[in-house]
């Protein structure tokens, strides 16, 4: 045997590097169903099938193609449920004279398998990723010399770069580089009208297995395969795009950040997982969007407002992520140690906004974005929950999970644990902001307006808590100034109050049973 090529649950891209000079005479495929990730930190039901069926489909048509395939299914005896015990078991029997793959897309999984390797004394060759637009040795450069980072610039250079929404003489599509101002609308009292049916992959035989193997294996984790209905090879997620840029795109950026209760999709692409697994690639569902605005089947805004998450967002937190790891997992600038409610597992609390988030989230293995910036991500921010805690919850809850794309999102995006090296500020709010972008506080036992008293919002109440605990240093980001300024308008009686109503929300008293005579 040449080369053994290992492909990750999340490599399912058969022109991915490592297949490169790939020679079925002489060369082999591994992939390996390990217990381990879906245990080092829990990973939610809907997540692990939608990892194992699109690895089992991937295997399918490598078997079709002819190329020899050594597949350890999870259930199979002998599986060491490990990638590294797994690989090195293999390794002895098959002995290869070098071990092949692409970039993977976990710090911890690379070192694994690295170690692995040099035990057994195989030389294991690590591919360029090009299912990105970036490298990360580019955003290294990018990075290099800023004290800060910002992905708006970098977003920008990737526009210019790629030739992205410009014009012949190198200008932005529009005059802009963002219309983000025409974007993020609420929607009018009577709802969001008629959202269009999202595309929708009814479990085949391979994923009916995979459903049922994850229902015995992991039994007691978290979510639920009822309505399971991602897509798992190519040929759907290409259905899925087809789909979303005929349907959803043209409403995409009006809906973007705003949230309706029983409505999860709403105009959003459901891409994520699908890219993330490699079934899609980034540049056939950024030219799909560009196309649909140069062939005036959808809005400037709302393609610009589509692209930027993709060439901007998923880029720059994927550059953040391999250019500050190892460290970042364990920053913690504002030295949170609270636990995670357990409520976040079972979506059981009385806040209307939260049980609509986490309910569809552990239904589907899905919520949109301001879900988990402003509703999940912004309680535990201002609860001061440990950011290592968050981030094990969202890296087990939802099927696009992958830690180069997820940790950057809850540590830095949503918890301000990095203390600003990749957002300029803290997403910090009162259940105002729900408020407006939603009707949940309509049929909340609580009042988004009050900080405290028997029903003032848990959010709000926290969010004043949050600004007296970290007063020192948020003053010093002058983003922050206005909210701190506001804090002088509170007296000490407000104050205490305050504090002991938020103390008794950490202790659970508020939010973990029926707290009020309104229910
Ligand atoms: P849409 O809203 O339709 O957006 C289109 C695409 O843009 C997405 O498919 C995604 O590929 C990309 N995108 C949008 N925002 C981001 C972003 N902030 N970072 C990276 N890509 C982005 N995304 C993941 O892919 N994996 C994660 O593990 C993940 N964890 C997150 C955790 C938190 C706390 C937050 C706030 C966000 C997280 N995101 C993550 C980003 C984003 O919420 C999801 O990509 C998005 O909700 C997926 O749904 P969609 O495909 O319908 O996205
Ligand atoms: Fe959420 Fe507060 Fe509104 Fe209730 S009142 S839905 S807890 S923001």
């Amino acid at each position: 045997l040449r080369n053994l090529v290992i492909v990750l649950g999340d490599q399912l891209d058969p022109d991915a590097s490592a297949f490169d000079d790939f020679d079925p005479a002489q060369d082999a495929v591994w992939m390996a169903e390990v217990a381990e990730e879906s245990t080092h930190v829990w990973s939610s039901k809907p997540r692990t099938a939608v990892f194992l069926a699109a690895m089992r489909h991937f295997a399918e048509d490598q078997r079709d193609a002819g190329h020899t395939l050594h597949y350890a299914e999870l259930d199979a005896r002998g599986n060491s449920g490990t990638f590294a015990g797994q690989l090195a078991a293999d390794l002895e029997k098959l002995k290869p004279e070098a071990l092949v793959m692409t970039e993977p897309g976990e710090w911890r999984v690379r070192e694994a398998l690295q170690q692995t390797a040099d035990a057994a004394g195989i030389p294991l060759d690590i591919r360029i990723d090009r299912h990105f637009f970036s490298t990360i040795a580019e955003f290294a450069e990018h990075a290099e010399g800023r004290a800060t980072l910002r992905m708006e610039y970098f977003y920008r250079e990737m526009r210019k770069r790629h030739g992205i929404l410009m014009t012949g003489r190198g200008q932005p599509v529009g005059g802009e580089w963002n219309y983000d101002a025409d974007n993020r609308k609420a929607f009018p009292k009577q709802g969001p009208g008629l959202v269009p049916p999202r595309a929708t992959f009814p479990p085949d035989e391979i994923t009916r297995e995979v459903i049922a193997l994850v229902e015995t294996e992991f039994a007691e984790h978290p979510g639920s395969l009822d309505t399971f209905a991602w897509p798992v090879t190519r040929a759907q997620a290409l259905e899925a795009l087809d789909l979303f840029i005929d349907e959803r795109l043209p409403g995409f950026g009006d809906a973007q950040d705003a949230m309706w209760p029983g409505e999860p999709w709403l105009w959003h692409a459901h891409l994520s997982s699908s890219m993330n697994l490699k079934l899609l690639h980034p540049r056939e569902v950024v030219a799909a969007a560009e196309e649909a605005y140069r062939s005036q089947r959808a809005p400037l805004a709302a393609v610009e407002g589509f692209i930027r998450q993709i060439l901007g967002w998923r880029e720059y937190v994927r550059g953040i992520y391999w250019t500050q790891m190892p460290g970042y997992i364990q920053r913690n600038a504002f030295e949170a140690f609270e636990p995670l409610p357990d409520w976040y597992w079972t979506g059981d609390t009385p806040m209307a906004c939260l049980r609509d988030a986490i309910g569809t989230t552990l239904e589907n293995g899905y919520a949109h974005h301001i879900q988990r910036l402003m509703v999940t991500g912004l309680y535990a921010m201002l609860l001061g929950v440990d950011p290592r805690e968050v981030h094990a919850w969202y890296l087990a809850v939802y099927v696009d999970a992958v830690e180069w794309a997820e940790l950057p999102n809850t540590l830095g995006m949503s918890q301000y644990a990095d203390g600003g090296l990749m957002g300029s500020k803290p997403y910090a709010a009162t259940g105002k902001y729900i408020d407006r972008m939603s009707p949940y506080c309509k049929t909340c036992p609580f009042d988004p307006a009050k900080r405290i008293g028997e029903d003032a919002c848990p959010f709000t109440t926290l969010y004043w808590d949050y600004l007296i605990r970290h007063e020192a240093p948020l003053a010093e980001n002058h983003r922050m100034a206005l909210q701190v300024k506001n804090l002088g308008r509170l007296d000490d009686d407000e104050i205490t109050a305050i504090r002991a109503r938020a103390d008794s929300i950490r202790h659970g008293d508020v939010t973990d049973s029926r707290p009020s005579s309104r229910w």
